[in-house]
């Protein structure tokens, strides 16, 4: 019968030192992520029952009065379901657009990657929004090149709630007459798709852009008086776009307007 005998492990002191430092550097990062992934989650919360104060305050007052039995007359009747109608459906599309957050960020939910020619899926993309009123005051401009031989492996449900999020911006953050273009090109290196939805719409301020793509951040009401949002619009579009393993970026100038650029890996 052999003996086994214990041998010594041939690293040194100081290797073994390093390799622990090393992991005790990334255990401190990875928990400091979490604390801030924990702290954004907490201000989520915050800003959201704060959010559905105001309509469901304003909702309980409608109910109230309507009740009551006092006499209202017929215009003041009608002023109050339109914005009782109005708060309902920020109160909504913040129910709809939570429950998609959570749904982006469920690592478990893979993308449902389809390949599409890029030029065709944003034609589709435009030709379906200048047919829809909601834009008729609107100038609508597709700045899509004709020949435009890319394709891109995407998940279309997903990236068209990214676009549709933009244009909505920008519809929202303009004014009627406003220009909205979207428009496509291939960066410099040749490997991304870069789509760009411009506005000459308000603009942003320069203190509120590095935060628009954080969830639930709105501009001050003073600066962006428009008040029907959920405030996660971009932060959602941000999600979607970085699972795609692309990036969404933003310029601003007030009273110019903006430029949102996406981009997403060209399929091989
Ligand atoms: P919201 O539901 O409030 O529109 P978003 O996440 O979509 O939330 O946008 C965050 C904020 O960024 C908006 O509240 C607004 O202040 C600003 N913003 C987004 N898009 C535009 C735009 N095209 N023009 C001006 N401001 C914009």
């Amino acid at each position: 019968m052999t003996k086994k005998t214990y041998q010594k492990p041939d690293v040194s002191r100081e290797a073994l030192e390093n390799t622990l430092a090393d992991l005790t550097r990334k255990l401190w990062e990875s928990n400091q992520k979490l604390e801030r992934e924990e702290q954004t989650r907490r201000e989520l919360l915050a800003n959201l029952s704060h959010d559905l104060r105001a309509p469901m305050t304003a909702l309980a007052s409608a109910v109230e009065l309507l009740q009551s039995g006092r006499e209202i007359n017929d215009e003041d009747y009608r002023e109050l379901l339109g914005m009782m109608s109005r708060r309902l459906k920020t109160m909504q599309s913040m129910m709809e657009e939570l429950f998609l957050l959570s749904r982006i960020e469920d690592p478990n939910r893979e993308l449902v990657r389809e390949r599409v020619q890029a030029g065709v899926f944003l034609e589709e993309f435009f030709f379906s929004n200048e047919a829809d009123s909601k834009y008729a005051e609107r100038e609508l401009v597709l700045e899509v090149p004709e020949d435009f031989p890319y394709a891109v492996e995407i998940d279309v449900e997903q990236i068209i709630r990214v676009l549709d999020n933009l244009f909505t911006n920008a519809l929202r953050y303009s004014d009627a007459g406003a220009r909205i273009i979207l428009g496509a090109s291939v960066t410099g290196e040749g490997d991304f798709l870069e789509i760009s939805v411009r506005d000459t719409g308000m603009g942003i301020a320069e203190e509120d852009l590095p935060h628009i793509f954080e969830r639930s951040y709105r501009a001050d009401r003073s600066r962006t008086p428009k008040d029907n949002g959920s405030g996660l619009g971009l932060a959602i579009a941000k999600g979607i776009v970085e699972r795609h393993g692309g990036r969404i970026e933003c310029s601003s100038k007030v009273g110019e307007g903006s430029c949102f650029r996406v981009f997403l890996p060209l399929a091989k």
